[in-house]
């Protein structure tokens, strides 16, 4: 369904990524795993159409992704929750919720799509009226999850969720994650917290310095000798 072929992207002349070459199939859950810097969020952003390509191709269900102006990327069932939630804090967590379904498809089922949210975060239904910027850190993270839900996507990137969260908060979130992929959305997952994203997915690239230097289902990586000394601290 997702498809990144040799894609590189720079800010300026500092590279970010590098021929970078990535597949996510229809309703699979894939992790892209890797230390601060090694071009996790600019492959994501990448392919929202955020960082432009200076080479490669980005494919989503037979679209070419580079062609595309990023605000139409939604449109085609890419939801993108970046890292650091970024909640609007002044808006209740209803109209927060509201924003999300922007595309003219998602809007049509708004109602529809809210309900199925709250159905999976019920601590968001409790607080619909609550300002997003007086939650907790973990309720912010459900909101931005549930924000990019209200797009009913087909794939779901998840840039870090677990940043910052409490265990307790983590542990519910990745629950929830995995609540979502059962339902049939595919999953992108970035995240710092290996052990608990290699129990989730089923394969995961591993970056470095802006390449792909590994990727395997989730049992082989969890055996890797390489990923056992640099992320897992065995
Ligand atoms: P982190 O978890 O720390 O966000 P990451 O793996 O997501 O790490 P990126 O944020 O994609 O890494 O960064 C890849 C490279 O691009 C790094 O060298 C970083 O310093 C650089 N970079 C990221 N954002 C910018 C920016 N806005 N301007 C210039 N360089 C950037």
């Amino acid at each position: 369904m997702l498809e990144l072929s040799r894609v590189s992207a720079s800010y300026g002349s500092v590279p970010a990524i590098l021929d970078v070459s990535i597949a996510v199939g229809e309703g699979e859950a894939v992790g892209l795993l890797g230390a601060n810097g090694a071009g996790k969020s600019s492959t994501l952003r990448a392919i929202s159409g955020l960082l432009k390509l200076s080479s490669g191709a980005v494919r989503f269900a037979g679209t070419d992704l580079a062609a595309m102006p990023a605000y139409r990327i939604p449109e085609l069932g890419i939801a993108h929750v970046p890292e650091g939630r970024q909640v609007f804090p002044e808006m209740t967590v209803e109209e927060n919720l509201e924003i999300g379904a922007y595309v003219p498809k998602a809007k049509a089922a708004r109602a529809q799509t809210m309900e199925l949210v709250y159905g999976i975060f019920p601590r968001l239904a409790e607080r619909r009226r609550q300002l997003a910027g007086t939650m907790s850190g973990g309720e912010q993270q459900m909101l931005a999850v549930g924000r990019g839900l209200m797009l009913k996507p087909r794939l779901l990137m998840l840039d870090e969720p677990s940043l910052g969260l409490a265990p307790v908060m983590t542990d519910v979130t990745f629950e929830k994650i995995g609540e979502i992929h059962g339902m049939g959305t595919a999953i992108l997952l970035v995240e710092q917290n290996v052990s608990r994203a290699l129990s989730l997915v089923t394969r995961a690239y591993v970056l470095e310095s802006g390449r792909i230097i590994m990727h395997g289902t989730s049992a082989e990586l969890a055996g890797n000798r390489q990923v056992q000394a640099a992320y897992l601290g065995i």
